[in-house]
């Protein structure tokens, strides 16, 4: 049996008075989502089976922007994107701007195995949920006291900044989303992402956490990734599937390819980026230039921790 490894993240971004006051329950949630999913590869399960869980966990605890908790959008709504990938067969599931779905990237991966698609968005993606009975929640289940403050200041805000030279000058937004990568017993790596989104985003923004190879990729050659941050940023840059053409390409390993990709390629990239990755043999690493990255991990080897800032 090979090395069990599971590492969440989340979410990638300034730090804010409100990560602050709930730094604990912020890392017991952390904690107790990397426990659930290293319970089930410890049980022999697989590392499809132990992102969803995580990222499940993540999603119902209302302290994380993604699920309940979720960021709001201009019109004060929830529109969530999740993506799940399977390093083994490479096949992967993706959902985006959809409401009501308790946990999206469960909503994501019916799609990877009960459909000939890959990605399904907005009504499409909700009524498919709703034919394959999974749970759905009304509107004000999601929204969260601390996603209504965050929306009210944004547009606030947003309504008072001044247009320069055609740019906005942007406010630095906690951020938030959610994401897993595992290796299981057999070597098989798995990622998955929920989010959100940004605050105050444009109803039907989509971001880059539900699209493949930039919110979530995995292979079995080379590594499971999971992004987070600014997606128009992540998404410009193709972020996670860059880790991976970096080891395959280069024959760096997946700290040097993490490390080359956020502290070398994307120095000068405007915005806030965190990456966590695993590969088959079970190693681990992530990379942040954000504040913070809020993420914990658990392995076979006992090694086991949570973290939020650079420490
Ligand atoms: N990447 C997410 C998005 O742009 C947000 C985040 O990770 O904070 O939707």
């Amino acid at each position: 049996m090979g090395k069990l490894t599971i590492l969440v993240h989340g979410g990638a971004g300034p730090d804010s008075a409100f990560i602050k006051k709930n730094i604990d329950s912020y890392k017991q949630g952390l904690r107790e989502a990397a426990d659930t999913g290293y319970g089930i590869l410890e049980a022999g399960g697989t590392a499809m089976d132990a992102v969803e869980a995580a990222v499940n966990y993540l999603e119902d605890n209302p302290l994380f922007n993604s699920g309940r908790g979720s960021a709001l959008n201009e019109k004060a709504e929830v529109e969530m994107d999740a993506s799940i990938m399977d390093g083994k067969t490479m096949k992967s599931g993706a959902v985006a701007i959809v409401k009501n779905v308790k946990n999206p990237v469960t909503l994501a991966r019916a799609i990877m195995e009960k459909t000939k698609h890959i990605y399904i968005g907005d009504m499409g993606a909700l009524e498919f949920a709703q034919k394959m009975h999974l749970r759905l929640m009304p509107e004000a289940y999601f929204i969260t006291d601390h996603a209504y403050e965050q929306y009210l200041s944004a547009t606030e805000e947003e309504a008072n900044s001044i247009e320069q030279a055609g740019e906005y000058q942007v406010r630095r937004k906690e951020h938030g989303t959610v994401g897993a990568v595992a290796v299981d017993k057999d070597g098989n790596v798995a990622a998955a992402t929920s989010t959100g989104g940004t605050e105050n985003k444009v109803p039907g923004r989509i971001g880059d956490s539900s699209i493949i190879g930039i919110g979530s990729y995995a292979n079995n050659k080379t590594c499971a990734v999971s992004s987070t941050g600014d997606g128009e940023v992540l998404i410009r840059n193709v972020a996670a599937f860059h880790v991976s053409a970096i080891m395959q390409y280069k024959g760096l390993n997946l700290k040097e390819a993490c490390n080359y990709l956020i502290k070398e390629e994307l120095k000068d990239a405007q915005g806030d980026m965190g990456i966590i990755a695993v590969d088959p043999e079970g190693n681990f690493t992530f990379e942040f230039n954000s504040e913070r990255m809020h993420r914990a991990w658990r392995t076979s080897d006992g090694e086991q921790g949570v973290g939020i800032y650079k420490e």
